[in-house]
């Protein structure tokens, strides 16, 4: 039996075979002198798998969301046989003698541009589909496989650790299990494995070698064990904990529907986590009572351009419309730091956490912003949606940007466009600022949620991606714990309502704390909400008190 001992991220027993993920290669080189027959086959072999893989995909979506969203592929595959995009392909390969790869990438680009330069918006927002083609087809030709992983059967993904971007391009249908040999628990990789509910262990070091690739491998991802070939007596309690798991999932299901209700009255929301429209499924499933994170960012990280105003609202829109009047915060923009998009060109930062990031991206580049915030009030017309603006430190930020949401507010009333002029807006308190600032920040705004994540990472001066800061990093530590009471106890005394968004919010054994400091709705990842329901329907509000709590 070989045993590696990492930490748990993401709960659960599973299995599957080690699959070592490789980062795809996608550099391409001119080569010149190519056999051009050779060449030209290969072409027509990369454009065949392509029109095939977009025909797959413009099935599922059909089938999962109608016609209109099948539309997209089908016109992608039209496009990969469009003649002039064709015909500059093969004047590129002909006249300079070059790789197919090196052709399609040019000749790509130069579409890319033309459209990119036209006068009407919805051509411009073309380019960003002429890129998309092109890449599927330089994908095909390079032997990149689509979703990242080669396996007929779900694996259990290893690496040293994943990007959230490469993380959220991964085809989840093909994973069972994620084991990182770095990673933390509150980088957003092991966010992501929680929000998707797969179990998930970081730090499991060298001993992860690739050798172990393709055999079977079981995963806790509650005591972060890695095993392989168990003997019978850890085989059985695999399988003992597995059926347990599945019988608690099935003892869960009886808290679908019922109210977030302390046994003396005292009610408390319970709202999901999400990062894409996909995650409402999970939502619904697990009956969250709304959304009160959805993190933007990962639209952004998922693309190769900046996602277009009507790409975002059509996003923002299926949530809000799918929750069905649920309240849906959505969070914007909080690219940085370890959420890192090429096509911003960040500058490269010594400390990126304590730099150009999240709210101060959306206000030095006003019309990244402006395009998201014009997207959000679109969105607004077809739910209860809300915005939040993440990483605040001061006053003048917030004031900043609601100036920014009256002026897209403006336009939109001018351009006849529906929207909802009541759209509530929150901020975050994740920065120390925020909470010693919080008596002035909550006379500006409807509501706060905590980002503990990075409220932690601030408050004890630890990196929240850094796996061996060990019991350094307490996010139970009362430096935390009181700033949580600071800010609620500002946010109530002004009118506000106060909410966890960060990781510790599902954190049961800090339910009666919560309590005792008055938070009004936790947001949590949609496979944490029906257990926390069962706990906060057993707890006595006004049993819960502070006192136990070293201040
Ligand atoms: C947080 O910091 O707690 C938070 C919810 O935001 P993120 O994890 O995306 O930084
Ligand atoms: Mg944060």
């Amino acid at each position: 039996m070989i045993l590696i001992q990492g930490k748990g991220v993401s709960r659960g027993v599973v299995k599957g075979p080690l699959y070592f993920y490789k980062k795809p290669d996608t550099t391409v080189v001119k080569v010149e002198g190519a056999d051009l027959d050779a060449e030209k086959s290969r072409l027509e072999e990369a454009k065949k798998k392509s029109i095939e893989q977009l025909e797959v995909l413009a099935e599922k979506a059909r089938e999962e969301a109608g016609d209109e969203s099948a539309i997209l592929f089908e016109t992608h595959a039209m496009f990969v046989e469009d003649d002039d995009f064709v015909e500059c392909i093969n004047d590129c390969l002909e006249g300079e003698n070059c790789n197919a790869e090196y052709a399609v990438k040019e000749a790509g680009e130069q579409f890319a541009a033309m459209f990119a330069a036209m006068d009407d918006a919805y051509m411009q927002a073309r380019a960003a589909d002429i890129r998309d083609v092109s890449q599927r087809i330089l994908n095909n030709l390079m032997g990149v496989v689509d979703g990242g992983i080669d396996s007929d059967v779900p694996v259990v993904l290893a690496a040293d650790d994943l990007a959230p971007s490469e993380t959220l391009q991964l085809d989840k249908s093909k994973i069972s299990g994620f084991v990182l040999r770095e990673g933390s628990s509150n980088g957003h990789t092991a966010i992501l494995a929680r929000t998707m509910g797969i179990p998930a262990i970081c730090g499991a070091g060298a001993e992860l070698v690739e050798a172990y690739q393709g055999r079977e491998c079981y995963v806790d991802g509650e005591t972060g064990q890695i095993i392989l070939d168990p003997d019978e007596l850890t085989l059985q309690a695999l399988r003992d904990k597995y059926e347990k798991q599945q019988e608690m999932k099935k003892l869960m299901e009886t808290m679908r529907g019922q109210e977030d209700v302390t046994l003396d009255g005292r009610k408390i929301k319970l709202y999901c986590n999400i990062g894409s429209p996909d995650d409402v499924a999970a939502v619904k499933s697990n009956d969250g009572q709304g959304i009160g994170l959805f993190r933007s960012e990962f639209l952004y990280l998922k693309s190769d351009d900046y996602p277009t105003e009507d790409e975002q609202f059509e996003a923002y829109k299926a949530v809000a419309a799918a929750m069905e009047g649920k309240r849906v915060i959505i969070r914007a923009l909080d690219i940085g730091a370890d959420k890192q998009v090429p096509y911003f060109n960040l500058q490269k930062e010594e400390n990126p956490a304590l730099g150009v990031r999240a709210i101060r991206i959306c206000l030095n580049r006003p019309e990244v912003f402006r395009t998201q915030l014009r997207a959000l009030y679109r969105a607004s017309a077809y739910g209860k949606v809300a915005i939040m603006f993440p990483m605040i430190t001061s006053v003048w930020e917030v004031r900043e940007c609601k100036r920014a949401c009256a002026a897209v507010m403006k336009e939109l009333k001018e351009e006849g466009i529906p929207f909802n002029p009541d759209t509530e807006i929150g901020i975050m308190i994740e920065t120390p600022a925020s909470v010693f600032m919080a008596s002035n920040l909550a006379k500006e705004v409807d509501f706060f949620s905590v980002g503990t994540n990075d409220l932690t990472q601030y408050t004890l001066a630890c990196d929240r991606q850094a796996n061996d800061l060990g019991k350094f990093f307490d996010p139970h530590h009362p430096a935390v714990l009181r700033a949580l009471k600071m800010a609620a106890d500002a946010a109530h005394e002004n009118g506000i309502w106060i909410g966890i968004c960060g990781e510790l919010g599902a954190d049961v054994s800090l339910l009666p704390t919560f309590l005792a400091i008055g938070i009004d709705e936790l947001s949590v990842s949609p496979s944490s909400v029906l257990p926390l329901r069962a706990e906060i329907r057993k707890s006595i509000a006004q049993l819960c008190n502070l006192e136990k709590l070293e201040w």
